[in-house]
């Protein structure tokens, strides 16, 4: 058996707080109890959002908590042709479109859709609480799709979920953790909560959802360590797996540490950064400690 792969994908915009020692250590710990290996993986396909110097205090944070991880690192911003490819190949299967609407544009499409007019029920909303994308693709005909692309007008490559969704058939996922309702061991994966999600954008060629699974298989990760706030972002990521011939790993969502006011702790909640515990005196093994971990 080949050894079990896992792997902590942090995004280099912001400093890392004790949440993201919790999954990293955790995802290092699992892989040398396993005899496995652990991958580091940059997660910078937001270029107005990523920054080398959060990328290199990356670095320097997890090597102080003792983490050794193999090299080179995976940099997803110097992958954008394979996402691009895979993005190509489900437009081939006809399950890709632009949508040219800004955010406040589809808030009013929303606001003026008969489902609005009619019914007294909420519009739905995704896992995270967005509002579903209201267009659909028989929306805007093929030509003036083109023309407008054509044109040089923003755009996002949207994924035509009913119709992904009737193509993939039911899916599940073999869950070692736990879901925020309690899930556990096989969840049924639910991609049509999500709508049609965003898979690429005018400016950068992918998505999360996209570069991840792709990456996932391409770096042969089996086991996916990361936080309950993604657990059913993993219904997308099955969708996506099953349509572009990927294999499925093995998922464990972890709980999300909380701050003193009980929300998770977060980049943009300024929660405490590791480098400043570090410079306040604590020592990686008062951070295990504060993480719960031996
Ligand atoms: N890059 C993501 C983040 O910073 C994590 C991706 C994952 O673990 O799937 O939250």
């Amino acid at each position: 058996m080949p050894p079990p792969v896992f792997r902590f994908a942090p995004s280099p915009n912001g400093l890392l707080h004790l949440g993201h020692a919790y999954s990293a250590l955790l995802n290092f710990d699992l892989a040398r109890q396993n005899g496995g290996r652990f991958l580091l993986r940059i997660e910078d396909i937001d270029g107005a959002r990523s920054r080398p110097d959060y990328e290199a205090a990356i670095y320097q944070d997890l090597a102080w908590l003792g983490i050794v991880w193999e090299t080179p690192v995976r940099r997803q911003s110097e992958h954008f042709d394979l996402y691009r490819d895979a993005v190509e190949r489900l437009a081939g299967h006809g399950l890709v479109y632009p949508a040219f609407e800004s955010r406040a544009e589809i808030v009013r499409m929303i606001e003026q859709s008969p489902h609005m007019q009619v019914s007294a029920k909420p519009w739905p909303r995704d896992p995270d609480g967005s509002p579903l994308y209201p267009g659909s693709v028989t929306t805007l005909p093929p030509q003036e799709r083109e023309a407008r692309m054509r044109a040089g007008e923003p755009f996002v490559l949207r994924l035509d979920s009913g119709t992904a969704c009737r193509q993939a058939g039911a899916l599940m996922w073999e869950e070692q953790g736990s879901g925020p309702g309690g899930e556990t061991k096989r969840v049924a994966a639910r991609p049509e909560a999500w709508g049609d999600v965003v898979l690429a954008r005018k400016e950068t060629p992918t998505s999360y959802h996209l570069s991840v699974v792709l990456d996932d298989a391409l770096q042969g990760v089996t086991h996916v360590v990361r936080g309950q706030d993604l657990f059913w972002a993993t219904s997308v990521h099955r969708l996506l797996q099953q349509l572009l011939g990927l294999p499925a790993p093995v998922y464990r969502h972890h709980g999300l540490l909380r701050g003193e006011d009980g929300r998770k702790l977060s980049k943009s909640a300024r929660a405490a950064s590791l480098q400043s515990l570090r410079e306040q005196g604590l020592s990686p093994q008062n951070i295990r400690e504060m993480v719960g971990l031996p």
